[in-house]
């Protein structure tokens, strides 16, 4: 085992992350042009906490999910995971820094390779990093079977074989095959039937306890991230606008947009009693990342913009009462 960083540790830290992808120039202008997919990011997870990331799809939190773990090079910025820099670090010296952080794809039947038994995909990143002999590796893949709740006599069926819910439990189970202190899960249970999504956003928690878990946790369902997360990012056209405890934010979201994307979600969670949230429908298209609106991104379909929010971009910041909204004119102060 590790050592594990204690709660109020911070284990992953990202510090104005940008991923830019350059497109080719079209007829009419000779100038590159640039989608901005991640747009100056800064973020701290804390050891043992649960960070949801949210937002529309296309708004970049699965791109900046690969940031974090760097699968998917930065184009600025820059990454520390458990105290370093892993932004510029060569593949070399990446490679024994990658077995203590881990990511869990959204569509289990995609990311498993349809032609490997569920112990060889389990077994892989064992043999890789050089866990042991192949009866310690067989030891190990048939322990982490029985954590995920399968069982070890389906060690060699195929990925097929398994159903939906159970194929994420390979996933997760290949994830923690080297004991790592971080995962980063992109929409987890998003490819799974509402039954199921309960049941392996359980194991998640009960991993997390057992192993002092960190998690960062992506997905567009705000329900779904309530649940599991102690903060939560929101994120729009790359940037994040709100960053804010969990009850917090779902409670009194102090960003107009956060406030449109929790309109549209049912408060059953906030019993009877609680008042009923008014519908903002947001009128306007997402803009395109490459078109990104001058000042605050938000502005072409927020209600509450004034002239100032064309020309200025917000930047996160602590409002008077200590929430963290990247808003000129937050909802609350
Ligand atoms: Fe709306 Fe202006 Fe705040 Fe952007 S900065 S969210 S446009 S009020």
């Amino acid at each position: 085992m590790t050592a594990r960083t204690t709660p109020s540790e911070v284990l992953l830290r990202a510090s104005d992350v940008t991923k830019h992808y350059p497109l080719r120039a079209d007829g009419f202008s000779r100038h590159r042009r640039v989608l901005r997919a991640v747009d100056g990011v800064s973020l701290e997870v804390r050891g043992g906490e649960t960070l949801g990331i949210v937002g529309e799809s296309g708004c970049g939190k699965s791109t900046l999910g690969r940031c974090l773990v760097r699968l998917t090079e930065l184009t600025g910025g820059r990454v520390e995971f458990d105290g370093q820099d892993i932004s510029t670090l060569s593949t070399r010296r990446l490679r024994p820094v990658r077995p203590g952080m881990q990511l869990v794809f959204q569509d289990p039947q995609a990311s498993l390779n349809p032609r490997r038994r569920a112990g060889d995909i389990v077994a892989e990143p064992l043999l890789v990093h050089r866990y042991g002999d192949a009866a310690a590796v067989r030891r190990r893949v048939a322990e982490l079977f029985d954590v995920v709740g399968l069982a070890a006599a389906h060690l060699d069926r195929y990925p097929h074989e398994f159903s939906g819910g159970q194929r994420q439990r390979i996933g997760i189970a290949r994830a923690l095959a080297t004991n790592p202190k971080l995962i980063v899960a992109d929409e987890p249970v998003s490819a799974l039937d509402v039954s199921i999504q309960a049941q392996v956003l359980n194991l998640f928690a009960d991993l997390q306890e057992e192993f002092a878990l960190t998690y960062v946790f992506i997905a567009h369902d705000l329900g779904v991230v309530r649940h599991v997360s102690d903060r939560i990012a929101v994120m729009y056209l790359g940037e994040i606008v709100e960053l804010d405890e969990t009850e917090a934010l779902y409670k009194e979201p102090a960003h107009p947009y956060t406030q449109a994307l929790l309109s549209a979600v049912p408060d059953i969670d906030d019993g009877a009693d609680a008042p009923r949230r008014e519908r903002i429908v947001l009128t306007g298209e997402v803009p395109n990342p490459v078109d990104k609106p001058t000042g605050c991104p938000f502005r072409t379909r927020c209600p509450y913009a004034r002239e100032l929010c064309a020309t200025e971009r917000p930047r996160l910041t602590p409002t008077a009462s200590g929430r963290h909204t990247a808003c000129h004119f937050p909802l609350i102060d």
